[in-house]
């Protein structure tokens, strides 16, 4: 039995699409099932991989009955939520329901005879420290029909790295870097100049990327977090960054990923070796298109200084919430085309703190931003200060480096939290039609929000990769969403998710069937993820899915082709 939910209607109504469906069903074998190889066959692969195998658990499990260690589990406990430990345990993850599954539970402050159950965490971990470590594992999964996840840092939001009961590959342990001065991609024209860039390993986090590029005065396009991995989900989902209003998403600059493929071919794409499966893992999401081992992405001048800039928009009283909050959007319309990209939070009255006041947080930065782009981006915010009841101010500060801001200011939030977004990528059309814009406005006066990301993302080349259209038009990435904790009776789990799935219905109503959302931060049930997550791209990223991985090996929630679909 799968720990995972299965929605045969979504079954259903894929059959009438594909005329190449897989050749064989997979029954995606797990711990509990009668299908599961034997203790000797998992001794045979162990011994065949050096002893790389981990039989893994829950990241609270040695507090608890017979994985107790006194030693481990006080560890636990002062790490719970620090993020450079958690993404160093093969069963931990950043959001706990990934953890947890639906029923299952495994926490950290319950006594050491309470319930320790595996949840969504698999069974066994291939520790990868080779390509030959996951040819080995992808030949043993496909053989034994298991359920296969990949994982690196266990930080998605939508289940993807889980695999309750089956078999993971953990890439957390692939690490290198090579940096290059004149990279040409293979097969690449020979007369033609290559590219500065760096070859990372598959485990590589960003903050460890952002050190060592600082030692080669470079930089390179990577997530506004520590330990993000550069070369996993970020980079198959597109990758936002601090950088993307200058030099795109971080797939526009990706040169070549070598991959395992589901046949446990290691490959080399780029746009001369395998134009499609190169274009389909640029934002075709997840863990869909096989195992990446490395990537090997553009690199660029360290800028003078960075120029970050707080916003605070304060609010008194719903009517003024919802003036203010109506120009705070049409604010950041003009803070993005000034060149800013930032992240923030809106501050519902109901939730209104002497601390966090009704309104809109927001922290922006751009690379050699200055007095004049710091007084046209801020401009539509100050004259909120013009409506009663609303006051506004922007303070700009200076960094001399990006390495110096890094240091400073990127911190991983929501870990070890039971946190759900609905989300869409919010477009100039939406902020600039009143209805719209009141809509959204109501919806914010009912949840709160928040912006993972805001920025006008350079578009050169958006075409040239699977994310959804809306990007090329995108201000930011608009989120509503609930949190629980860990002890909520599962009937208030089971509401907020299902409130959840609401937002994204509304969402829907108000953006359109051409709305589109970060596949990356986007509902983890969100109902019509396939139009939602790539709109008009999804067909082509389905026929090349088949064409890659025609037994549908490399599966996940809400991933192309996938047959695994979780249920809120
Ligand atoms: C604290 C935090 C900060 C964030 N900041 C940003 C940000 O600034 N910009 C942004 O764009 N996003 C950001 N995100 C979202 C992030 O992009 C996603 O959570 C992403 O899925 C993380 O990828 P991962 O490989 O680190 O995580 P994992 O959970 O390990 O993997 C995510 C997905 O990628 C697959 N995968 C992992 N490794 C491989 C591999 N080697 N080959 C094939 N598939 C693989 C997994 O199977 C899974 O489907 C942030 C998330 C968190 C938790």
């Amino acid at each position: 039995m799968l720990n995972f939910l299965i929605s045969p209607f979504w079954l259903l109504s894929l059959l009438p699409l594909c005329s190449a469906v897989p050749q064989r069903g997979r029954q995606r074998c797990t711990a509990v099932d009668t299908c599961w190889p034997s203790i000797d066959i998992w001794n045979e692969f162990n011994s065949s991989i050096a002893g790389r195998l981990i039989a893994t658990r829950p990241s609270a499990a040695v507090c608890h009955a017979e994985d107790y260690d006194e030693v481990a589990c006080s560890t636990a406990k002062q790490n719970w939520t620090v993020s450079d430990w958690r993404t160093e345990q093969p069963g931990a993850y950043t959001g706990m329901l990934w953890e947890y599954g639906p029923v299952a539970q495994c926490f950290i402050n319950t006594t050491r005879e309470a319930a320790c159950q595996q949840g969504y965490v698999p069974r066994y971990s291939v520790n990868a420290s080779s390509i030959d470590d996951i040819q080995q594992a992808i030949h043993f999964a496909d053989e034994h029909d298991l359920l296969l996840a990949i994982k690196n840092t266990g930080h998605d939001h939508l289940g993807r790295s889980s695999g309750g009961d089956g078999l993971s590959i953990w890439t957390h342990h692939l690490k290198g870097m090579e940096w290059h001065d004149d990279f040409m991609p293979t097969n690449g024209p020979g007369n033609a100049q290559g590219y500065p860039a760096v070859t990372l390993q598959a485990g590589e986090q960003w903050i460890d990327v952002y050190g060592a590029a600082a030692k080669q005065q470079r930089i390179v396009v990577g997530g506004h977090a520590r330990t993000v991995g550069a070369a996993g989900g970020w980079l198959t989902g597109g990758g936002h960054s601090a950088w993307s209003s200058k030099y795109g998403l971080g797939i526009d600059n990706v040169l070549e990923i070598e991959v395992v493929s589901a046949q446990g071919k290691h490959l080399i794409l780029n746009e001369h070796t395998n134009p499609d499966y190169f274009w389909a893992i640029r934002g075709g999401g997840g863990c869909a298109w096989g195992v990446v081992t490395s990537v090997t992405y553009k690199t660029f001048p360290e800028p003078n200084h960075i120029q970050a800039v707080f916003v605070q928009v304060n609010t008194t009283g719903e009517a003024a919430f919802r003036r203010g909050l109506a120009g705070t959007l049409k604010g950041v319309d003009l803070m993005t085309a000034a060149g800013y990209t930032g992240y923030a939070y809106i501050q519902r009255p109901a939730d209104a703190t002497p601390e966090v006041p009704a309104g809109f947080g927001g922290f922006f930065n751009q690379a050699d931003g200055n007095n004049e782009t710091f007084a046209t981006g801020t401009s539509a915010f100050m004259a909120l200060n013009e409506i009663e009841g609303v006051s506004a101010f922007a303070l700009p500060l200076q960094y001399p480096s990006w390495s110096v801001y890094t240091d400073l200011w990127l911190q991983d939030p929501n870990v070890a939290q039971n946190v759900i977004d609905a989300s869409r990528l919010l477009t100039p059309a939406v902020v600039h039609d009143g209805a719209k814009l009141g809509a959204l406005v109501d919806m914010m006066v009912d949840y709160g929000a928040g912006f993972n990301f805001i920025g006008r993302v350079k578009n050169d080349t958006r075409a040239d990769t699977a994310v959804h259209p809306a990007w090329a038009e995108s201000l930011g990435i608009l989120s509503f969403g609930a949190n629980w904790e860990d002890e909520a009776t599962l009937e208030e789990k089971r509401q907020k998710k299902h409130m959840v799935v609401e937002q994204s219905k509304q969402l829907d109503e108000i953006f359109g069937s051409s709305g589109g959302t970060y596949i990356n931060e986007a509902n983890p049930f969100e109902p019509e993820w396939q139009r939602v997550f790539w709109g008009t791209r999804y067909e082509k990223l389905l026929k090349i899915k088949r064409k890659v991985d025609p037994t549908n090996l490399f599966v996940c929630n809400r991933c192309v082709g996938t047959d695994v679909v979780f249920e809120p």
